[in-house]
């Protein structure tokens, strides 16, 4: 099978206007509409593209939930994926070699909020890997040690350091996420917590990690970018893609690029938004945020597809 990307090179996505917070070295491709397969901005990326579309059998592609296929929320637990998402991770599955979600949410958590159960096939990795869920079976290790300290001692913590109201903490079973997006000024409220809770985590043995106006407290060892090197496995991949939108997917758009070192081919996307700085410049394609992660998997499935 072969599927010739190139008539869409010919696109000319210069005049995709900057997006603040986005970096300068990539502009938002607001064409990944359906049926419109977008251009990576690098040549790399174009490879890895390319690749994945000539044997997708063998390929990999692994997708953030929240902010990639759910949009942000005041309320994490109201985050849902979107239908369109939903349905092309239904059309796009059967047709790649493996499909995944790569979350740092328990896995069943974005089983249910992202109507996962309703894809046959695909792969959830829960708590950046940790907890791996397949065809309704969830394989889970003890949660670590520490977090049960931690857990204790966070309101003290909190407290302690003068917590702003609207802070409030999501306890996800194998971490703890301190939110400050409900805070009057969020972004302060942040700074104020962020040496407290790195102490803590210090303490506990647990890694303090930043994110969208959150901080998570959670064990060492587990990142996206050691999860997505697993699942690409040691056997070659035609193909290696993922999809994130925050600071959390840095190891994993990081792990795209040294697998690319070892001649494997890969692409980085980004589900982009004004609220992360910095991210766009470590990827080799920008989309317009969960609707414009949803318009690329569809458009990947439709070529596939056909
Ligand atoms: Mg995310």
């Amino acid at each position: 099978m072969s599927h010739d990307p190139a008539p869409h090179d010919m696109r000319d996505t210069s005049d995709n206007g900057p997006r603040s917070g986005l970096g300068a070295g990539r502009r938002i491709d607001r064409d990944a509409g359906p049926g419109r397969l977008p251009v990576p901005a690098t040549a790399e990326g174009r490879a890895g593209l390319a690749a994945l579309l000539e044997d997708p059998g063998r390929a990999l592609i692994a997708v953030d939930f929240d902010g990639t296929l759910a949009p942000i929320v005041p309320d994490p637990a109201q985050a849902r994926a979107l239908p369109a998402a939903v349905a092309a991770l239904r059309s796009l599955t059967p047709l790649v070699g493996t499909m995944a979600v790569l979350t740092g949410r328990p896995a069943l958590t974005a089983v249910e909020y992202g109507s996962l159960d309703q894809v046959p096939g695909i792969v959830v990795l829960g708590h950046y890997g940790r907890q791996r869920w397949h065809d309704g079976e969830l394989v889970t290790p003890p949660p670590p040690e520490g977090l049960a300290v931690a857990r204790e001692r966070l309101p003290a913590v909190l407290a302690d350091a003068a917590a702003p109201d609207g802070t409030w903490v999501e306890d996800k079973t194998d971490a703890l996420a301190v939110h400050t997006r409900r805070a009057a000024d969020p972004a302060a409220a942040l700074e104020r917590l962020r040496a407290p809770l790195l102490r803590l985590a210090a303490e506990t043995g647990l890694r303090a990690e930043p994110g969208r106006l959150v901080i998570e407290l959670r064990p060492p060892g587990a990142d996206k970018g050691i999860a997505l090197v697993e699942l690409a496995g040691a056997d070659g991949r035609s193909s290696v893609m993922f999809c994130g939108d925050d600071l959390g997917d840095r190891p994993a758009f990081s792990a795209v690029r040294q697998l690319r070192a070892t001649g494997q081919p890969g692409l980085g996307v980004c589900s982009g938004s004004a609220e992360v700085a910095g991210l766009a410049d470590e990827v080799d394609l920008v989309v317009d945020g969960p609707e414009g992660v949803a318009g690329l998997l569809g458009a990947i499935a439709a070529v596939l597809g056909r």
